[in-house]
């Protein structure tokens, strides 16, 4: 098909509006020390007296030599609900627009979609957890702005078949916007190098999950410059504080530590993976490309809250279609993952 015009999707009042000038914004640096009385700042320092960078110029730079993308196609956020969030407000007219999302999926999806007045639009995926693709381009109308592909996905683990997301991609008119928030742990290229041959794609990542920091809620959002663009133009101006900032680009100055942590991860993995075909109550352990298995059990409810008295904390996601019975295990550290493992055998008698 592809018709594809940003201008045509973009909402009217944000293509019309002016962005808010910051004083940080105004101000240009030349590389000359400057005082500062532009931003009523109090002017004792004490390491976050002032403003941070609006267009966080040195962590996103730090981020694009990492990705191999140029500045110019990254948005930061608040954690990437912001990223989404943004997505939905450019995008998508209240109580007018649709957009369609492939449940058993991230549940953000759906509030955003509530929040925004934006109808969700649910389509399932086929029981080997891939896209029905052919049901949703028969989902799409004028009014569906926006497609949520989860690869790999929460919370069934699998990476979304190429030929099948190229499909959509090709297929259809609005935005499919991929989330990559599992990425890292996977061995899958992404689709962060596609962002030249489609430009109805957004790409979302995450320092929160393998990077270690979702205290510190920061989100990336890739896509063509047009986009980036807009989305820029309504973030709100210091979205990304100083001290995420600073802690973002210190963890990313540190690959071979991130690399060490995931290596980990994925070993406690298998070696959890493992353990759990022991028990007896384990019916089925979904394959896994992220950090954490999705598990069928023999009663999710029952064993959900027997782990709970013992102090372990899970997310049962039986109440999700096509996942009855299911409790998701995030990967911990050894010993976490062996008080479970005892837990499960305990429980199992
Ligand atoms: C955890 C998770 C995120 C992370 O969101 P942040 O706001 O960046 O912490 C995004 N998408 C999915 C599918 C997730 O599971």
């Amino acid at each position: 098909m592809n018709s594809f015009k940003i201008e045509n999707l973009v909402r009217t009042n944000v293509a019309k509006m002016k962005p808010y000038s910051s004083a940080r914004d105004e101000f240009k640096a030349d590389g000359r020390k400057m005082t500062f009385l532009d931003a009523n700042e109090n002017p004792f320092e004490n390491g976050v007296n002032r403003y941070p960078d609006p267009q966080q110029a040195t962590l996103k730079s730090k981020i694009a030599e990492l990705k191999g993308i140029s500045t110019s196609k990254i948005l930061l956020g608040n954690g990437s609900d912001e990223v989404l969030d943004l997505i939905f407000r450019a995008f998508c007219e209240p109580s007018q627009d649709n957009m369609i999302s492939l449940p058993p999926t991230y549940g953000m999806y759906k509030v955003l979609a509530e929040l925004n007045q934006i109808e969700d639009r649910e389509v399932l995926l086929k029981v080997d957890f891939q896209p029905n693709v052919e049901e949703i381009l028969n989902t799409v109308d004028d009014n569906t702005k926006l497609i949520f592909l989860c690869s790999p996905n929460n919370p069934t683990g699998n990476v979304f078949s190429m030929t099948l997301v190229e499909k959509l991609l090709n297929g259809f008119n609005g935005l499919v916007v991929i989330d990559e928030a599992y990425i890292d742990f996977s061995n899958e290229p992404g689709w962060l190098q596609a962002l030249e041959d489609f430009p109805n794609l957004v790409v979302t990542q995450t320092l929160s999950k393998a990077y270690g920091l979702a205290g510190i809620r920061l989100g990336i959002g890739y896509a063509s410059e047009e986009i980036i663009e807009i989305l820029n133009k309504i973030k709100p101006p210091y979205n990304v504080n100083e001290l995420t900032q600073q802690k973002a680009a210190e963890r990313l100055r540190n690959p071979e530590e991130v690399e060490f942590e995931i290596k980990q991860i994925l070993e406690q993995r298998e070696y959890l993976e493992k353990e759990l075909q022991k028990v007896d109550f384990v019916k089925k352990i979904y394959p896994s490309k992220t950090n954490f298995l999705l598990v069928r059990v023999d009663n999710a409810d029952l064993r959900y809250s027997q782990l709970l008295e013992k102090g372990i904390v899970v997310r049962n996601r039986s109440n999700q279609p096509l996942c009855e019975n299911t409790i998701r295990f995030t990967v911990g550290t050894k010993t976490e993952n062996n008080r479970l493992i005892n837990a499960l055998n305990e429980i199992a008698g």
